[in-house]
């Protein structure tokens, strides 16, 4: 039976990738995996992995595919990921797809969402873009503040502001993303798995039209 759901969203960075995959995570109950959350925490650890990706991720360029393999292998063998799971991130070039491909369980059901957002619109969200270092909530100070000057709702901790998110970098990460994982949109729709969903809504207009994909 082709029943374990296995989500991948795409989209250009700032596009709301990872805000919409905690909205589809807390709804189908399965867990959200963000190779750019767990580079992150790698690199606040000092860890071994985090010391070899950090000048990569400063600089807006893409980490090995070797590496990533090896962090979402070990990830999806955890037992939380038996029911399905959402990927954030990952695949993010060819390689990385075709190796996917190779490692996802036979019996799943793979959907994957495309959040279209014009260039101008993510460079302006990435510059008003800041997270709770505690808890990863991702405020925008222009479009979704926080209530409170910059610290999060949900624990007061002082919000910051992503290494990579200033606009060189940001310029840097566009450029890559066209070249390397633009391409994944063509390779899921010939599979006849892509949907498009137009990313420039609010983030529960934008939530509301997933859920109706998924159902
Ligand atoms: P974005 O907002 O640009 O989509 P992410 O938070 O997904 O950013 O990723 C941040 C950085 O982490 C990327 O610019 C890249 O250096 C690295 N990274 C994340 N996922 C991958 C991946 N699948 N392959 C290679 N590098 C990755």
């Amino acid at each position: 039976m082709n029943s374990i759901p296995v989500i991948i969203f795409l989209g250009a960075p700032g596009a709301g990738k990872g805000t919409q995959a905690a909205y589809l995570s807390k709804l189908k109950s399965i867990p959200k995996i963000s190779t750019g959350d767990m580079l992150r925490s790698a690199v606040q650890e000092d860890s071994p992995l985090g010391r070899k990706v950090q000048e990569i991720m400063k600089g807006g360029g893409l980490v090995d595919d070797q590496t990533m393999l090896n962090l979402i292998l070990e990830r999806i063998k955890k037992p939380d990921c038996k029911g399905g799971f959402i990927l954030d991130g990952y695949p993010r070039n060819l390689k990385q797809a075709a190796q996917l491909e190779e490692m996802l369980p036979k019996d799943m059901r793979l959907i994957v969402i495309n959040i279209q957002v014009s260039e101008e619109e993510v460079v302006k969200r990435i510059a008003g873009r800041r997270s709770c270092p505690k808890c990863g909530s991702v405020y925008n100070i222009y479009f979704h503040p926080p209530k409170d000057d910059e610290k999060c709702d949900l624990d007061g901790t002082p919000l910051v502001r992503r290494a990579d998110d200033s606009e060189d970098v940001v310029r840097k990460r566009i450029s890559t993303y066209k070249k390397e994982t633009l391409p994944l949109i063509d390779f899921y729709k010939k599979k006849g798995v892509l949907t498009a969903i137009n990313g420039i809504h609010q983030e529960n207009v934008v939530a509301d039209k997933i859920e109706e994909v998924m159902n």
